[in-house]
């Protein structure tokens, strides 16, 4: 298996400048608050089309809000202008439900922001996606089966939907064909016990049609979602089907099974005390405007610097309640009631290690 964009490790430490501004900066604050995420991840809309079993923001109750376009493109502008260098459009709804998203991407391109979309590719405008293939880094289709029924089961929607974004994938794949682009198309999937047997059917499937890989990923419980459906899934009993998948990938086409965080959602313990990547390296603008800085802690005060309806994103991110924020890291979170397998867990691994060295890590 290979996994060229490191999906199941991480990146940070391909921006050394900074993480050494945060290193050097120890515990000063004047200098802490002027570091910037490198990575945002971006709600414009609130409500979905979907209801997945295993959705682990559905406790924020899918309202159909969607954030003001120019709101968003000043936001975005004064974003860029401090450093953030990548923005990820998924969040607590569908992000293909808000009305001129295309405009907003192509909006990034222009002021320097490298963008994504995480999406369930079904409610899909023709001209709209040729404009994200041609801005987007990559497009990721949530597709968590390899058949129409058990697709309908999962994602909470009818059978028609599963044609429908194969579909779109097909005319995304082959725009992309035709205009030599470079947006990698992905398809991800994660493992349930209702589709662990579609995996392999999923990934011929997605290999025949030309999706660039198939990520294969575990569940893991938000500390806040209304459903634990899956809470006590068990991922020993699942790591058999890598094998064959493997045999699927070639050249052109990856399937990244990710055993790492498989095994580590089976230990259900991280190997740090403190949490480094809040509130520098990574951000999450909900729906309603509010900047978070991070993504399991959705509706939490303490991770809530402010709104981009009131303040700028640079009077938010250097603002006192982000101190606060920061303060409350340090001080009063307990890492054991943070989400196993956080979204910054590798990034956190790294960054604990720079704080607290092995022994031999000066023999490099
Ligand atoms: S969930 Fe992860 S990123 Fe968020 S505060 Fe906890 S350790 Fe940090």
């Amino acid at each position: 298996m290979s996994d060229k964009y490191a999906i199941d490790s991480h990146k940070l430490n391909f921006h050394p400048i900074r993480i050494a501004k945060w290193y050097e900066a120890k515990a000063n604050w004047d200098k802490l608050k002027k570091i910037y995420p490198i990575y945002v991840e971006i709600s414009p809309y609130g409500g979905c089309n979907h209801r997945c079993t295993f959705c682990a923001l559905d406790y924020m109750g899918y309202e159909n809000i969607g954030l003001d376009f120019n709101i968003l493109k000043n936001t975005l502008t004064n974003m860029a202008e401090h450093g953030v260098k990548s923005v990820m459009f998924a969040g607590e709804g569908e992000p293909l439900l808000f009305k001129d998203l295309d405009l907003i991407v192509e909006h990034c391109t222009q002021v320097g922001i490298d963008t994504s979309l995480t999406t369930n590719f079904v409610p899909l405008n023709k001209k709209a996606v040729q404009k994200y293939i041609e801005h987007c880094s990559w497009i990721k289709v949530s597709l968590n089966a390899g058949t129409a029924k058990t697709y309908a089961s999962i994602h909470q929607t009818n059978e028609m939907d599963f044609d429908r974004v194969i579909l779109n994938l097909e005319f995304a794949l082959e725009y992309k064909r035709k205009n030599n682009l470079k947006c990698t198309i992905g398809v991800q999937m994660l493992l349930l016990p209702e589709n662990k047997n579609e995996a392999i059917i999923l990934a011929k499937k997605c290999k025949d049609i030309g999706v660039d890989y198939l990520v294969i990923k575990p569940y893991s419980q938000h500390l806040s979602s209304d459903t634990s459906k899956y809470e006590d899934i068990d991922y020993s009993k699942m790591m058999d089907i890598e094998e064959e998948l493997n045999t699927i990938s070639d050249e052109r086409f990856n399937v990244v099974f990710r055993a790492n965080t498989m095994k580590k959602y089976i230990q259900k313990k991280q190997p740090y005390d403190k949490c480094y990547s809040t509130p520098f390296f990574w951000g999450y603008i909900a729906a309603d405007g509010k900047v978070f800085g991070c993504s399991a802690y959705l509706g939490n005060d303490n991770f809530c610097y402010g709104n981009i309806y009131d303040n700028s994103f640079e009077e938010i991110w250097e603002s006192e309640k982000r101190k606060e924020s920061y303060k409350y890291i340090m001080d009063k979170l307990n890492i054991d009631d943070c989400r196993v397998n956080c979204r910054m867990d590798e990034v956190n691994r790294y960054l604990f290690r720079l704080k607290n060295p092995l022994e031999h890590d000066n023999f490099i």
